[in-house]
C-alpha cells in the first residue's frame, strides 16, 4: 500500500490550497485525491463556458433536494464541481470576502485562528488584485482577481440608482466594513481565463516530487486502526484501492460530500449508521446536520434598449462572441456570471445589511427550460438573505460512494428568511424606480407587477428561485463538544482526521463562499503544521 504523510480527499477550493501549502515542505509527501477528471476542458477556462458546464455530468455533481414539506417549492439543484479545482472550476467566479464581523463571530464560536485579523491576512497573502494592495486586499498573491471590463449605460444606471437608495457606490465592494453598497463585482478571472484553485494554487506545485495528484478516484471511506485514521479506500476505474497515511487524512470533499465520507467511515448518528450497516467508529449526530444554503429570488426586468448581453449568447452572435474571445481574450465570453453586487438592509431597522443582490446583464427564459436566455433584452437580480436562518441536512442513503446523498433543504422552515426575501423584493422595486435606471426599464417581468402580495412574491421564490450554491455547515466546527470538528478542524472522537472545506463553517460568511473557503484553507495549513497528529 502506498503511504503518504497527508492524504487529501477532494481537489476543490480547499483541497488545492492545502495540497499546495503542505507540499511546500519538501520533507512531507502529499496525495491529493479527486473524484472528477483533470481540468483540461476548454469550458472550464473560458469564463462563460460555465453555462455549458452546468449540464455536463462529467464535471458536475447534480445533487438534488427532496421536495419541501413547508411549501410548494420545487426540488432544487445543489450543484457542485466534480473536476480538479472542484467548485472553483465551475463556479460563477465572483469574489466576495465576507465581512469582518462574520469572522469575528466565527472566532467567538471557535478560536482566534479564524478571526478577521487572521482571515484578512490570509486574503492579503492570497490575492493578486487588479486594484493593488489595500485594506485587507492583496497585490502579490497567487490568485488573480480583476474587475469587469464591460460597462455601459445599464451598469452605470445600477450604480446611480443604488446611490439614490442610499447605498454607497464602491470601487471595491469587498472593502472591510459592514458590506453596505453597490458596485462592480470582482472576479477570479485574469486575461479572460478562470482563476480556479487548481490554476492558482495547485498548478504551480504540480512539479514537486512530494505531491501526487490522482484524478478519477472516489474516496469510499477512511480506514481506521481503532480510532486512528490510517488511510483511505478509494474506488478508481472500478477497482478498490487503499492508500495509507503516516500523519493525517484531510477531508475536503465539500459541504455536500464530506458528511458522506465521514458517515461511510463510521462517524455520524449511530442509529442512521446502524440502519445502513456501517460499523460505528464515533457517534457524532451533528454530521450532515446544520447545513445552510442561500435560496435566492430571481427578479427580472425587460429593457427598452439593447443594453444586456442576452443576444451575445444566442443565434449567429454566439460564434462571433466565441471568436472575439479567442482573438482578444475579451468580450461577452470573458465575463463572470454576475457583473454587479448590492448589499443593503431589507428594512431600515435591520442592525446591519442583511440582503445580497447579484446583478446579471442577462435574463432567463423561465417559461422555457429555465436555462435558456430571453430573446428580448433584460437583466436580473438574484437576491437572498445573507444570513439565512433555515437549516438543511445532508446524509448518505447507502454505503455506495457513487450514490448521491439525500438533501433536505428545509428552506421554508424559517419564516424570517421568507419575510426578509419579500422585504428585499420590495426594496429592489424601489431601486428599479430610481432614475436613471427607471427610464431604461420597460417592465418588471419576474415576479412581474401583478405579484404584489407577500404570497405572490413568495410564489415566485418557490417556482423560480434557485440555490446560491453556497452550502456550508454540514461538518460544523465549534468549541462545543457537539460540533463535528474542533477549532483546529480535528474530527472529534478520532485521531489523524480533519475536515477542511465549506462544510466546517457554522454559518455562511456574508456573501459567497469561494473566497472564505480559500482563506480558511490557507490558514488551515498553518494550523495543521502547528498541531499535527
Ligand atoms: C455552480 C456554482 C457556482 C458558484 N458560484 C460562486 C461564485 O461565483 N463565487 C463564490 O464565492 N462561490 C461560488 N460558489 C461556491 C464556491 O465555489 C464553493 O463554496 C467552494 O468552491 C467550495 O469549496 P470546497 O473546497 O468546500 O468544495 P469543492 O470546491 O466543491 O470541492 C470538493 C471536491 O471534492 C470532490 N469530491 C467529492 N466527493 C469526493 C469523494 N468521495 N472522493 C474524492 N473526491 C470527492 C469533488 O469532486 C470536488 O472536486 C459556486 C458553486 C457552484 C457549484
Amino acid at each position: 500500500m502506498t503511504e503518504y504523510d497527508y492524504v487529501i480527499v477532494g481537489a476543490g477550493s480547499a483541497g488545492c490550497v492545502l495540497a499546495s501549502r503542505l507540499s511546500n515542505d519538501r520533507n512531507v509527501t502529499v496525495a491529493l485525491l479527486e473524484a472528477g477528471p483533470g481540468d483540461t476542458h476548454p469550458y472550464v477556462h473560458m469564463p462563460r463556458g460555465v453555462a455549458k458546464l452546468m449540464s455536463m455530468p462529467t464535471h458536475m455533481w447534480f445533487y438534488t433536494t427532496r421536495p419541501e414539506v413547508h411549501n410548494a417549492m420545487k426540488p432544487d439543484y445543489w450543484l457542485r464541481g466534480k473536476v480538479l479545482g472542484g467548485s472553483s472550476s465551475v463556479n460563477g467566479m465572483v469574489w466576495v470576502r465576507g465581512q469582518p464581523r462574520d469572522f469575528d463571530d466565527l472566532a467567538a464560536l471557535t478560536s482566534a485562528d479564524w478571526s478577521w485579523e487572521r482571515i484578512s491576512r490570509a486574503y492579503e497573502a492570497i490575492e493578486n488584485h487588479q486594484l493593488g494592495p489595500g485594506p485587507a486586499r492583496g497585490g502579490a498573491g497567487p490568485l488573480r482577481i480583476s474587475l469587469p471590463t464591460f460597462r455601459n449605460a445599464l451598469t452605470e444606471a445600477v450604480n446611480a440608482a443604488g446611490a439614490k437608495m442610499g447605498w454607497p457606490v464602491k470601487e471595491d465592494v469587498n472593502a472591510p466594513d459592514d458590506g453596505a453598497g453597490v458596485g462592480y463585482m470582482p472576479r477570479t478571472i485574469w486575461k479572460g481565463k478562470r482563476q480556479s484553485a487548481a490554476v492558482a494554487f495547485l498548478k504551480p506545485a504540480l512539479q514537486r516530487p512530494n505531491l501526487t495528484v490522482i484524478t478519477g478516484a472516489i474516496t469510499h471511506r477512511v480506514l481506521f486502526d481503532g480510532t486512528r485514521a490510517v488511510g483511505v479506500e478509494v474506488l478508481r476505474n472500478g477497482q478498490r484501492q487503499q492508500l495509507a497515511t503516516r500523519r493525517e487524512v484531510l477531508v475536503c470533499a465539500g459541504a455536500v460530500a464530506s458528511p458522506g465520507v465521514l458517515e461511510r467511515s463510521g462517524i455520524g448518528n449511530p442509529e442512521r449508521l446502524a440502519a445502513l450497516g456501517v460499523p460505528l467508529v464515533h457517534a457524532s449526530p451533528a454530521v450532515g446536520e446544520n447545513a445552510t444554503e442561500h435560496r435566492a429570488l430571481r427578479m427580472q426586468w425587460r429593457l427598452k434598449r439593447p443594453l444586456s448581453l442576452n443576444t451575445a449568447f444566442q443565434g449567429w452572435r454566439l460564434p462571433l462572441s466565441v471568436l472575439q474571445y479567442y482573438l482578444t481574450a475579451d468580450g461577452p465570453m470573458s465575463g463572470a456570471a454576475i457583473d454587479m453586487r448590492a448589499c443593503f438592509r431589507s428594512t431600515p431597522d435591520q442592525e446591519r445589511p442583511d440582503i445580497q443582490t447579484q446583478f446579471g446583464l442577462f435574463s432567463w427564459d423561465l417559461q422555457g427550460s429555465g436555462s435558456a436566455l430571453e430573446r428580448e433584452h433584460g437583466f436580473c437580480a438574484v437576491t437572498n438573505p445573507i444570513r439565512p436562518v433555515s437549516r438543511s441536512s445532508v446524509h448518505i442513503r447507502s454505503c455506495n460512494p457513487q450514490e448521491l446523498p439525500e438533501i433536505t433543504a428545509n428552506y421554508g422552515s424559517a419564516v424570517q428568511d421568507r419575510a426578509d426575501t419579500v422585504a428585499a423584493a420590495r426594496a429592489l422595486r424601489r431601486f428599479a424606480n430610481q432614475e436613471p435606471l427607471a427610464s431604461l426599464i420597460k417592465s418588471e417581468t419576474l415576479p412581474g407587477s401583478a405579484a404584489q402580495s407577500d404570497e405572490e412574491i413568495l410564489a415566485a421564490l418557490d417556482n423560480y428561485g434557485c440555490a446560491g450554491m453556497h452550502t456550508v455547515g454540514s461538518c460544523r466546527m465549534g468549541k462545543d463538544t457537539a460540533s463535528v470538528v474542533d477549532p483546529q478542524l480535528r474530527v472529534r472522537g478520532v485521531e489523524g482526521l480533519r475536515v477542511m472545506d465549506a462544510s466546517v463553517m457554522p454559518f455562511i460568511p456574508a456573501g459567497n463562499t469561494n473566497a472564505p473557503t480559500l482563506a480558511m484553507a490557507w490558514l488551515a495549513a498553518d494550523i495543521i503544521q502547528r498541531t499535527r497528529a
